[in-house]
């Protein structure tokens, strides 16, 4: 078997694996990819991932219940987890998809491309959530926390953020965050605190953001912040005047609002309620239903 096709079983397997950590418990798979599942993998041009491995990663054990559909031309076939059935109306993740996002985090992880930043990180911060998110969130880089942790947005900051998402209906699986710069900002000489990025690290990592958002086909992006608006558009023009009007990343709607780092350097009443007010047209895009409480959150009494 040849070595690219194993990274590409490794990558596709921990993928699945961080998936299911992450609690998606449903992925749909076309036939022919199904078919081609069920195979032994022959000759090294074989993509196909090898039934024990499927097995591994996301097929029905043997004594759960089958929730796999007899495959019907043309349409994608639900695979649930070992003991669960396949939600109603749950999305479809294409298993190529997952494969390329696998490959791509792969890539991100072993990257040294900012050597000083390779150095110094604990982690990379490749990204979170759903890469079938209708809604996704850019954010400038991880801080100390997000270091640690290897995920985005987990922070003061970020559980700032995770309320936010909760206050729409959703919660943090259901969308994708991701960064600017996957490596924290070092800060040499210091224990704490954190920096903007410099325009150079800023247009090493920016492909992998490319690639996740091309891959992930988000209908809105949510851009936090001047630095994710700058990495995004390349517009330098302060967060205070772009904030609350649709812009566009290569054809997508994408909405600029304050940063949840501001948000807590400044808790008044009014600056939340421009952030919700921006959550509020990025709800009415995507055709979410709001209800009138929902309207009126951070409005004076
Ligand atoms: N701030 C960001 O911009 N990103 C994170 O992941 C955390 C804090």
């Amino acid at each position: 078997m040849s070595s690219t096709y194993n990274q590409l079983l490794d990558a596709t397997i921990q993928h699945l694996e961080d998936l299911k950590s992450r609690g998606v418990r449903h992925i749909a798979v076309a036939p022919e990819t199904l078919r081609a599942l069920a195979q032994p993998p022959a000759g090294k041009s074989q993509t196909a991932i090898p039934k024990s491995q499927m097995d591994k990663a996301a097929a029905p054990s043997p004594s759960a219940p089958s929730a796999i559909s007899a495959p019907v031309a043309g349409q994608t076939t639900m695979l649930a987890l070992p003991g669960e059935a396949p939600a109603l109306g749950a999305r479809p993740l294409a298993l190529d998809k997952v494969a390329a996002f696998a490959a791509l985090r792969e890539r991100a992880l072993a990257c040294v491309k900012c050597p000083h930043l390779a150095s110094s990180r604990k982690n990379v911060v490749f990204g979170v959530g759903s890469i079938d998110a209708h809604l996704m969130f850019v954010g400038e880089a991880p801080g100390a926390d997000e270091d640690e942790r290897a995920e985005p947005f987990v922070g003061k900051a970020g559980q700032l953020l995770t309320k936010i998402i909760q206050a729409t209906g959703l919660e943090r699986a259901d969308v994708y965050i991701g960064n600017i710069l996957k490596c924290r900002p070092d800060t040499p000489g210091q224990s704490a605190g954190n920096r903007k990025p410099t325009a150079d690290e800023m247009t090493t990592c920016i492909p992998y953001l490319h690639e996740q958002i091309d891959l992930i086909g988000p209908k809105v992006i949510i851009a936090l912040g001047a630095t994710a608006v700058e990495g995004l558009l390349g517009k330098t023009i302060g967060i205070t005047k772009l904030r609350g009007t649709w812009k566009t990343y290569r054809g997508i709607p994408l909405m600029p609002t304050y940063h949840p780092a501001y948000l807590l350097r400044n808790q008044a009443m009014s600056e939340k309620r421009k952030v919700w007010e921006d959550m509020l047209a990025v709800m009415e895009k995507l055709g979410m239903s709001i209800s009138d409480k929902q309207r009126n959150y951070f409005l004076k009494p």
